[in-house]
C-alpha cells in the first residue's frame, strides 16, 4: 500500500475520473432504462420482458472494463451476469444490482412514456430509473474509473447483475450460493444516500382453518346447542368465523411483538403480521383452497389466510416460526372445536423466504462507506431498510451486505425518477469505498 497521502490523492483522482465521465454514465443509464425489463412473473410480454438484453449491455460494459464475466440461468431464459477482477478473498467485495423492474402500470398516469428515459430539471424519469438501473450505472461508473486509472485492488472486486429481485430474488439467491468466500456485498438500491446495513426478515405464511360444512338453515343448532330443536343432526362449524377469531388473535400477537421487541435503527413496531389474502368457502381442492365460492347457503368448512410477516434484523426465522406456531396452538387449545382440529400452518409460500440482514455497524464496509460519505461533506446516515432487498439472500452465507445508493422517488409508481446528480455522487462514494475496503495491491 502506498502511503497515506498518495492514497488520498488516488481517491481524489478516481472521483475526478467519475465526474469527468458523468455524461457517459448518464447516457448508459438512459440506455438501460430504454430496455424494458419487466419481471415476467408480473406481466408476460416478450416486448417488455427484456432482462436478457439489459444483461447483454451490462456484460459488454464489464468486459470493456476488464472483468472476466460469466453467466448463469437461475430461471429459464433469464441470465445473471457476474464479473470478476482478480484479488484476495479477505477484502473481496461485490457490487450488486438487479435488472428487472416492476410493470409500468397505467401509462396515462405518466408525464412521459415510462421507457423513454426523459430528463427534466436534473431528473431522469422512467420505470426502473431509481429502482435500480441508476445503481447499476453508478456501480459500473465506479469500476470504469478504477480501470481508467489502472488501479490494482488487493481484494477481489466482483459485479453481480441479477434478475428477479422484484419477485422473490431467485437471481441473487443463485449468485449468493455460488459466492462462498466473498467478504461483502454492496447493493446499490436507491437509499437516498443512506447506509443501510440492516433489514428485517420476511416470511409468507398460510394458515388454514377447517370447520364442518352444513346447511345454513341449521346454523341455529351451532349457536343455540341446548335448544331441543338443535338436538338432532350434526352441527356445522363455520370456518369463516373461526378465521375471523384467528385474525383477531394474531392481531394481539402483532401488538405484543410491537411493544415488547425492538431493534435500534428500525422504527418500533415494524415487525408486523399483515393478512394479505383471505379466501373461504366449501370443499377443499387439491391446491388447498376452497372449491365452492358461490353459495352462502353452505356453512363454509375452510378458511385460508395468507400473511406477510416481518421480523427484526436480530431475530431468526426459526425463532419467529416457533413463536407464531406456539401462539396459534395456544389459541386453538382454547376452542372446543379447534383443540381437536388445529389450524394448519404452511411456511415459505411461493418459495418466498427473506432472511434478515444484520451487518455489524463496525463492519469494514460500513466504516468505508461512512468515511467516504463524511469526506464528501455529508453526514453519514446509518439506518435499517423497511423493505426487503437482495441483501437478504447473501446474509445466510455469511456475506456482509449493505445497501447504499442514489436518490429517487415514485418507485413502483407512475413518474418514477432518479436525481441525476445523486447518481454521480453515488458513483464517487462507491469508487472511494471500493478503494478503502479492497485496498490497493
Ligand atoms: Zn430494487
Amino acid at each position: 500500500m502506498t502511503d497515506r497521502r498518495d492514497f488520498d490523492a488516488l481517491i481524489e483522482r478516481a472521483k475526478a475520473a467519475v465526474r469527468a465521465d458523468a455524461p457517459r454514465t448518464t447516457e448508459l443509464l438512459r440506455r438501460l432504462v430504454r430496455i424494458p425489463s419487466v419481471n415476467p412473473k408480473f406481466l408476460a410480454d416478450p416486448a417488455l420482458n427484456r432482462e436478457a438484453d439489459v444483461q447483454d449491455l451490462i456484460e459488454a460494459e464489464l468486459t470493456a472494463t476488464g472483468f472476466a464475466t460469466s453467466r448463469s440461468f437461475p430461471l429459464e431464459g433469464r441470465p445473471n451476469v457476474v464479473g470478476r477482477w482478480t484479488g484476495d478473498d479477505v477484502r473481496s467485495l461485490a457490487i450488486c444490482g438487479h435488472v428487472d423492474v416492476v410493470p409500468q402500470g397505467d401509462e396515462q398516469l405518466w408525464s412521459f412514456p415510462p421507457f423513454d428515459a426523459e430528463i427534466r430539471d436534473g431528473r431522469l424519469y422512467g420505470r426502473g430509473s431509481a429502482d435500480m438501473k441508476a445503481g447499476l450505472a453508478a456501480g459500473l461508473a465506479a469500476c470504469r474509473a478504477l480501470r481508467e486509472l489502472d488501479v490494482r485492488l488487493a481484494g477481489r472486486l466482483e459485479f453481480h447483475s441479477v434478475v428477479d429481485e422484484e419477485a422473490g430474488g431467485f437471481g441473487a439467491m443463485a449468485v449468493a450460493r455460488e459466492s462462498r468466500g466473498l467478504g461483502a456485498v454492496l447493493l446499490t438500491e436507491p437509499s437516498g444516500g443512506a447506509i443501510r446495513p440492516w433489514a428485517g426478515g420476511l416470511e409468507w405464511v398460510r394458515v388454514t382453518v377447517r370447520g364442518r360444512a352444513g346447511h345454513s338453515a341449521r346454523r341455529f343448532a351451532s349457536i343455540y346447542p341446548s335448544d331441543p330443536a338443535a338436538a338432532t343432526g350434526p352441527r356445522s362449524v363455520n370456518a369463516i368465523e373461526l378465521g375471523v377469531r384467528l385474525l383477531a388473535s394474531l392481531r394481539d400477537l402483532e401488538t405484543h411483538w410491537g411493544v415488547t421487541k425492538h431493534f435500534p435503527g428500525m422504527p418500533p413496531g415494524m415487525n408486523t403480521i399483515s393478512p394479505g389474502v383471505m379466501v373461504a368457502g366449501c370443499g377443499e381442492g387439491p391446491d388447498g383452497l376452497p372449491t365452492l365460492l358461490a353459495n352462502p347457503a353452505m356453512v363454509p368448512d375452510i378458511c385460508v389466510v395468507d400473511f406477510d410477516l416481518k421480523f427484526l434484523p436480530n431475530e431468526t426465522s426459526a425463532d419467529i416460526r416457533r413463536e407464531f406456531e406456539t401462539w396459534i396452538a395456544r389459541f386453538a387449545a382454547s376452542d372446543p372445536w379447534l383443540k381437536d382440529h388445529p389450524p394448519e400452518v404452511r411456511w415459505q409460500l411461493a418459495d418466498l423466504h427473506f432472511p434478515p440482514v444484520d451487518t455489524p455497524v463496525d463492519h469494514p464496509l460500513v466504516a468505508a462507506l461512512s468515511e467516504s460519505v463524511a469526506r464528501s461533506g455529508r453526514t453519514p446516515q446509518i439506518v435499517g431498510s423497511l423493505g426487503v432487498t437482495d441483501a437478504a439472500h447473501y446474509a445466510p452465507y455469511g456475506i456482509a451486505a449493505v445497501v447504499f445508493g442514489p436518490t429517487g422517488g415514485a418507485q413502483h409508481g407512475p413518474d418514477e425518477y432518479v436525481e441525476l446528480s445523486s447518481v454521480i455522487e453515488t458513483a464517487e462514494t462507491l469508487v472511494e469505498t471500493i478503494l478503502r475496503y479492497c485496498g490497493t495491491a
